[in-house]
């Protein structure tokens, strides 16, 4: 083992830092501001993503901002930041105005936007990015000035354009402005059909030559039907060959006795492992056993629960640890934690 992977093993026993690839350096800093996918008002889904070196990031959905912020600090995961404690501003205030380039929203729901919502009035101007119907939500049926007043900068007059909509093409490579980051958009299928159905967005951000692939909420293939996850496996394959794949970020809502007619758009850990046998086998046909060893694959929007009894969270991390069968390094992101990539 290299040195600098002992001294990486030592910071993640020590602080509570998740070092997922030991042995090079990481590419990505990630501070969870919410890992949970409903219910805790205070804990939704949202991440925010710097490039490693930089104090400049972006926001991987919003569900939760500020309540995450603070939790963050309290953990010391901002501990990097030039945060000024003598400032006009709170610390928790800074990291939003000053750290947060950009938002990239993988789709409207309420557990993934209620944050920047409610953030939007004390916040700085800048970019929501998008795959188009989920700006259009946002701008038709959240700002609105019915729901909220509209912060943005497209829809019903007056427009206070703090946020520009960008939308996203998908499958194309935008640049992120403020930032080293260039990020592709790929739909993803969010349960049901007709009215009830939604698209979701898989987000691929890049810098300098490496990658991370952030995953919206989904279902699997073989429910949703229409092969969203498998293009989206294919297009990454050859970065996972390459190994400049730093992690993947998916969703895992349910322990996996969930009934699949009560999915809605969602995975389970056994969901989670077929989808990764799809992308193994398409990293190496030969040997998908072992395409995806050591990835470090970071579990999110784990649904909470009214019911007693072991929590949905602890029985997802023991399906997670007794079945793992490419051998990759499964994270449970944890609000408030920041995971070196
Ligand atoms: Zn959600
Ligand atoms: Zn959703």
């Amino acid at each position: 083992m290299p040195w600098h992977a002992v001294v990486l093993l030592v910071v993640a026993g020590l602080a509570g830092v998740a070092s997922a690839r030991v042995g090079s350096p990481p590419a990505f800093d990630v501070v969870v501001l919410g890992d949970a996918g409903g219910l805790a008002e205070d804990d939704l889904t949202a991440f925010l993503l710097f490039p490693a070196g930089s104090d400049i990031g972006i926001a991987l959905d919003a569900g939760t901002l500020h309540a995450g912020i603070r939790v963050a600090l309290a953990k010391g995961a901002f501990a990097s930041l030039p945060l000024d404690p003598s400032g006009d501003v709170s610390a928790e205030g800074q990291v939003l105005q000053k750290h947060v380039a950009a938002y990239l929203i993988t789709h409207p729901h309420l557990d993934h936007v209620a944050g920047l919502v409610l953030s939007s009035t004390d916040d700085t101007p800048k970019p929501i990015h998008g795959l188009p119907p989920t700006l259009d939500v946002l701008r038709d049926h959240v700002f609105n000035w019915k729901v909220w007043p509209n912060f943005t900068n497209e829809g019903v007059s007056p427009v206070l354009s703090r946020y520009a909509l960008m939308p996203l093409a998908s499958g194309v490579a935008h640049d992120v402005p403020g930032t080293s980051l260039r990020v592709t958009a790929f739909p993803l299928s969010h349960g049901g059909t007709g009215s009830s159905a939604s698209t979701s967005t898989a987000f691929l951000v890049e810098s300098d030559g490496q990658s991370l692939l952030y995953l919206g909420d989904t279902g699997p293939d073989a429910i949703e039907g229409q092969g969203r996850l498998r293009a989206l496996w294919t297009a990454v394959a050859p970065l996972v060959r390459a190994k400049t794949l730093r992690a993947i970020f998916l969703e895992a809502s349910y322990p996996s006795d969930h009934p699949d007619e009560k999915l809605y758009g969602h995975l389970t850990p056994r969901w989670v492992n077929a989808e990764l046998g799809v992308l193994a086998s398409l990293v190496d046909g030969d040997d998908p056993s072992s395409a995806l060893r050591d990835l470090p694959v970071v579990i999110t929007h784990v649904k909470r629960t009214l019911a007693r009894g072991e929590a949905p969270r602890a029985r997802i991390a023991r399906e997670l640890r007794e079945a793992n069968p490419y051998g990759v390094r499964f994270v449970l992101a944890t609000q408030g934690e920041k995971l070196e990539l």
